[in-house]
């Protein structure tokens, strides 16, 4: 929720609105610039906002919904991001997730524009079959006034929505819109067996890690933030454990061997210092409905979002915005502020943080995993072929060949699991997570050049809109004018 304000611990009043918070870090960034001014305005600005109400039936009687679709920026199309469920959500707070995806999209080099939607409804406490009703009528006023189309708006899920709704909204785009091959790239985030691409719920989560696991491998920038390279064994703390949070803890721990010591809900949070395990947890989980009470750790429930200052290397806020706020940055205890979530630290937080040399991982470039994994889904809907497909087999046959004339010419047999890695070729899972690792890889790198070539940048969310910015003002450049 975008409230206007909050008080701090010093008693004065913060802004928590997030459309102006978004827009204090892209002048920030933009200050460092030399841009004129019409342009910068331009891509900052957000395009268009269609709020709508419409009728739903719930049990017996109907009832009015408030839905919202922004679109930020048609400097690429179609134009990307998430359709959020949640009670309270204002058109702010949707113009300024949608001002953030075209940041990512750009920064991570997938080509689309900038948008998002929500619907103002508890989808937790909602029945299922209302929810149904309320996505497709959703996506039909989507469809009437063209805000969704596979060349116009592709949506995706976000927060309070999955690949149920997801599955919903492909559905309902392909009844109004008959006979169109391509309807099922109309939105991604689908099961797989609805056009979806494997890989894509763990994406988000997948991307966090590869984005942590590559600010940690630079010895030379870690020492001022009191840090050793490497994810092994660091502690770590995950506030918000849904899909994304889940993803990001599971991956840390199993792939790079990090330990998850806490882990928040809004009703309480789980402590173990030596690590919480994890296969245990959603084994309970699945059984008892709720995290809390967990033998496996200590349960507090007393103050939920005191799971921010647990003591740890990486702080993950992967639940809603403005969590890390100046009325309780001086209580962390971290070394690094991993923002899964988007907007999880207001500026007045982040200004704190970087004077006290903790290192921020800026939510557009942190968390676009989600967004770069559903633009393979939709490249995928549009080639109408799983990846792999043509060129799985061929290159097993390679790579059997290449292994036995090794065999053949030194007379050893190749390590059995080698041998089986390389003689499988690769299918749609890995090819999705080595292209989600490169673009993860290479945008980290990217800003951390740009970062250090220009003496103004001083943070990395600052370098991330930079990098950003000037992308996006290239797409805009039909001249070529701008560097
Ligand atoms: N809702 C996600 C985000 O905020 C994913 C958007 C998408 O895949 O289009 O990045």
């Amino acid at each position: 929720m975008s409230e206007p304000a909050a008080a701090t611990s010093s008693g004065k009043q913060e802004d928590l609105n997030l459309y102006r918070i978004v827009s204090r870090q892209f002048d920030k960034a933009a200050a460092t610039l030399r841009f004129p001014s019409f342009l910068l305005r331009q891509i900052k600005v957000c395009n268009n906002v269609y709020e709508f109400n419409f009728p739903v039936r719930v049990g017996k009687q109907m009832r009015m919904f408030r839905g919202w679709r922004a679109e930020h920026s048609h400097h690429k199309k179609p134009l990307k991001g998430g359709i959020r469920f949640a009670e309270h959500v204002d058109a702010d707070e949707v113009m300024a997730l949608a001002s953030l995806m075209t940041y990512k999209c750009a920064l991570v080099n997938v080509p689309f524009g900038g948008s998002k939607g929500a619907v103002k409804v508890n989808p937790y406490v909602t029945p299922v079959d209302v929810l149904q009703r309320i996505t497709r009528r959703y996506t039909a006023e989507l469809c009437w006034k063209r805000f969704i189309g596979p060349g116009i708006n592709v949506p995706a899920p976000d927060m309070g929505t999955g690949e149920r709704e997801m599955a919903w909204m492909a559905d309902t785009y392909d009844g109004l819109n008959h006979g169109g091959i391509d309807n099922f790239a109309c939105v991604t985030g689908k099961p797989v067996s609805q056009g979806g691409i494997t890989g894509r719920s763990e994406a988000t989560g997948r991307g966090v890690v590869y984005g942590v696991r590559e600010a940690l491998s630079f010895p030379g920038d870690l020492k001022r933030h009191g840090l050793t390279p490497g994810l092994e064994g660091k502690k770590i703390v995950i506030q918000g454990y849904g899909n994304v949070g889940w993803h990001a803890a599971r991956i840390f721990v199993r792939e790079e061997g990090a330990k998850i010591i806490a882990i928040g809900e809004w009703n309480g949070f789980l402590v173990n210092r030596d690590g919480i395990d994890l296969e245990a947890l959603e084994e309970y989980r699945l059984n008892s409905g709720s995290m809390l009470h967990f033998p496996g750790a200590e349960t507090v429930t007393d103050n939920p979002s005191a799971v921010l200052e647990v003591e740890c290397d990486v702080l993950v806020p992967a639940a809603v915005q403005n969590v890390i706020t100046q009325a309780n940055v001086e209580r962390l205890r971290c070394k690094i502020v991993a923002e899964a979530a988007n907007g999880p630290t207001t500026p007045g937080a982040e200004a704190y943080l970087l004077k006290n040399d903790v290192l921020v991982i800026p939510d557009i470039y942190l968390n676009s995993g989600g967004v770069t994994v559903s633009y393979f889904e939709w490249a995928k809907n549009l080639g109408h072929m799983r990846f792999g497909r043509m060129g799985k087999r061929l290159s097993a046959n390679k790579e059997h060949a290449m292994l036995d004339h090794i065999e053949q010419a030194t007379g050893r047999k190749p390590d059995p699991a080698v041998a089986e890695a390389l003689g499988r070729g690769a299918d749609e899972v890995e090819l999705v997570r080595s292209g989600l690792e490169g673009t993860m890889v290479d945008a980290y790198r990217e800003i951390r050049t740009l970062s250090r070539r220009k003496r103004q940048i001083k943070d990395l969310r600052t370098g991330a809109y930079v990098v950003a910015i000037k992308k996006i003002a290239a797409a805009y450049d039909k001249l070529g004018i701008f560097p």
